[in-house]
Formats: structure tokens, C-alpha cells, sequence
């Protein structure tokens, strides 16, 4: 009698286990419905996820999602931002995402916005990915995967407190840790920015930039030349916007989710001599990002002028962005790193046949004295 008792709460236990932790973890191949952006067009689409580790955790090969983080709200941060450690800025990082998901037939459907929100970034995050697995050397790293904190809360350090702050930044990637932060931004943003493929792929550049150039040594970036930071934070953002357009071919894609980024368009309505030779820093605001936007558009010059694929100038970048390392060590604090550096790089990947249209490209959009100056000489 005592032995069948126990065989019988054995037999309860175990059909109890089932219920709670026996359901199935949804790994990929998954199907699962998205908004994806085609053509400044928002659209409901039934896509395949590749790389799902737990669906509903949204946890990756390459990237997990964490929700919930508390972040110093006394920290200032930039788009790109360089915090000495990790405990000064977080105080709770994060906790594991909890989808609500639905089935219908063999797609998997949110349940509600954010869950929506999170599958469509999943979904743009792999495609990113093999973009740049596919046409360079990038390797993804299982054992290193991305931190996406999907958007942090604002506390102040003495209360912990949640701080409602307006928010210029809608992303912030954590030179050197592999965590890229995605806010909630503006009430005139219907469509989140983080749902915006543009707007993942630019951010995704600081991660494949910082893996390159600095190899996650922080005190890389150091030196006492503001000039020669500016000038880097320029190209990061110019290779960065590449990027974007690169993988979402679309010349306007950030101000597909907000107007406001239209000074952001490619190509840019401006060059590098109008940037430095107008009183109004030729109608652009956006310090370091306006260079950028030239950066940028030299390089979307190779394939608008010359018809070189936007997949060969992403692979020139890739590995111009090692040789960068270099130039960056041997004149950060002693001489002028400046764009000069950049053409060369990207001429050294691109080869003696593509030299003068290389060339050709950058005295375009670099046609300030030093710049065209410094071309002349290497170009002849
Ligand atoms: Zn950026």
C-alpha cells in the first residue's frame, strides 16, 4: 500500500515536471510573422528565423534580447559611448525576454506590440549578420553573443528611481562590451527606430568597427588629439551609415521612421569643403555625423559612378578598417589622422585597377584644400 502511494506521487511529480518544464523550447527553423520596411513601406510579412536558440526568451546564436535593465540615468552618453566599466552604468542588466506568442498554422504570431517589435529586430539582426558574413571576413561569435537591451529605464544612482527623461539618443553601443541599447524615443515615432532595418544596420557597423579597429582594448581610442577623435567618430559613423544603406538599399531609410533624419539622406547635399568653409556648417547640425554622411557618400560614389556593388565597397571597408588600426596608433598623438587614411585603406583593398576611381570618388566629396591636397599627391 505504502510502495503504491509512493509510485503514485512519483507518477504526479513527473506528470507536474511535464507541465511546467517539459514544453517544448521553439529553436529555429521558425516561422514567425514581422513588419518589414520595403520601399518606405510598412508591411506585415511571414519571414524564417535561422538562428533561434528559445524563441520565446528571444535568445540567439549571435544576439539575446534583455528587457527590464536599469541604466545611471547621471551618465552622458553618446551614440557610440565609452563607460569605464560595466557596474557604473548598470544597475540591473537585465532580465530574459518573455514573448507573447501565438500559433497559427506553423507561424508564430505576437500577441502585442512589443513582442512584434522584438521578432521584426530578430529578424533584421540575422540578416545583417549574414550580410557580412557573407561578403567579408566577419565571424560570428557563439561564444561572445550581442547584448541587445531592448529599452533600458533611466534611474538616478542615489534613489534608483525611474527617470522619465527626452531622449535625443534612440541607440547607444557600448565600445568594448558587445551591448547595444535600443530606446523607446519619441511619442512621434509611430514605428519604432529599432524596428527600422537602416537604423539596426547602422548600429551593428559600431560592433564590426570596434571588433576591427580597437580588437576591445578601450585605451585604443585614447589620445590627447580632440582633431584626430573627431575625425575617427566621422569615419565610424560614415562606415556605419555605408552600412545601412548598404544592407537596406534605401538612400532614405532613417526617415522612414522619423523626418527628422532626412539631414541624414544619402547622397549628402553637401561636401567636405562646404562643411568646413560655411558660417552654418553648410545647414548640417550634427557635428562628427555630418563628415560622416561624406564618409558615407564617397563610398556609395564607387557604386552610383563607377558600378562597383555596394558588397564589394562593404568588403573593402571591412578590411580597411584592420589597416585603419595602424595609421590611427602611429599619428593619434602625434600627427593628423584624417580621411587621407581612409583612401588609402579602402585603395589598398580595392587594387591598382579600381585607383583612379577610388580617386576619383573621394576628391569629389573630400574637395576642401587639405583633403584634395593630400589626394593629389597619392592619387598621381
Ligand atoms: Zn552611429
Amino acid at each position: 500500500m505504502l510502495m503504491k502511494k509512493k509510485r503514485n506521487i512519483i507518477f504526479i511529480l513527473s506528470f507536474l515536471f511535464i507541465i511546467f518544464c517539459g514544453q517544448d523550447v521553439i529553436k529555429s527553423p521558425v516561422k514567425v510573422e514581422i513588419v518589414a520596411l520595403e520601399k518606405g513601406i510598412y508591411k506585415r510579412k511571414t519571414v524564417e528565423l535561422e538562428t533561434v536558440i528559445d524563441l520565446t526568451k528571444a535568445k540567439g546564436k549571435y544576439f539575446f534580447f534583455l528587457g527590464a535593465a536599469k541604466i545611471n540615468a547621471e551618465y552622458e552618453y553618446d551614440e557610440v559611448s565609452f563607460v569605464p566599466n560595466l557596474d557604473e552604468i548598470y544597475f540591473d542588466k537585465g532580465k530574459s525576454f518573455r514573448l507573447n506568442i501565438k500559433k497559427a498554422g506553423d507561424i508564430y504570431l505576437a500577441n502585442n506590440f512589443e513582442t512584434m517589435c522584438v521578432l521584426t529586430m530578430f529578424y533584421n539582426l540575422e540578416n545583417i549578420l549574414s550580410y557580412w558574413q557573407k561578403n567579408t571576413n566577419y565571424i560570428a561569435d557563439e561564444n561572445q553573443p550581442i547584448r541587445i537591451v531592448y529599452d533600458p529605464i533611466f534611474v538616478s544612482k542615489d534613489s534608483e528611481k525611474e527617470l522619465f527623461l527626452q531622449l535625443k539618443l534612440n541607440a547607444v553601443y557600448l565600445t568594448g562590451y558587445n551591448n547595444l541599447w535600443f530606446f523607446k524615443t519619441s511619442s512621434i515615432e509611430e514605428i519604432p527606430l529599432k524596428m527600422n532595418l537602416s537604423v539596426l544596420a547602422h548600429e551593428f557597423m559600431h560592433v564590426v568597427f570596434d571588433k576591427n579597429f580597437s580588437k576591445g582594448d578601450l585605451s585604443f581610442y585614447e589620445t590627447q588629439e580632440k582633431k584626430n577623435t573627431y575625425r575617427l567618430n566621422a569615419i565610424n559613423e560614415g562606415l556605419a551609415d555605408h552600412s545601412a544603406w548598404a544592407i537596406s538599399q534605401d538612400l532614405s531609410g532613417y526617415s522612414s521612421s522619423l523626418g527628422d533624419f532626412d539631414e541624414r539622406e544619402l547622397p549628402a547635399k553637401f561636401t567636405n569643403k562646404d562643411l568646413k568653409s560655411s558660417f552654418n556648417h553648410a545647414g548640417c547640425k550634427g557635428g562628427f555625423y555630418c563628415e560622416g554622411s561624406v564618409v558615407a557618400s564617397f563610398l556609395l560614389d564607387l557604386t552610383l559612378e563607377h558600378s562597383i556593388s555596394q558588397e564589394t565597397v562593404s568588403s573593402w571597408v571591412f578590411e580597411a578598417i584592420l589597416n585603419l588600426r595602424e595609421d590611427w596608433q602611429a599619428t593619434k598623438d602625434v600627427g593628423s589622422f584624417d580621411f587621407y587614411y581612409l583612401l588609402k585603406r579602402i585603395n589598398d583593398q580595392a587594387g591598382p585597377e579600381n585607383k583612379a576611381k577610388v580617386c576619383q570618388s573621394f576628391r569629389k566629396w573630400f574637395d576642401d584644400t587639405i583633403n584634395i591636397k593630400k589626394a593629389e599627391e597619392y592619387c598621381l
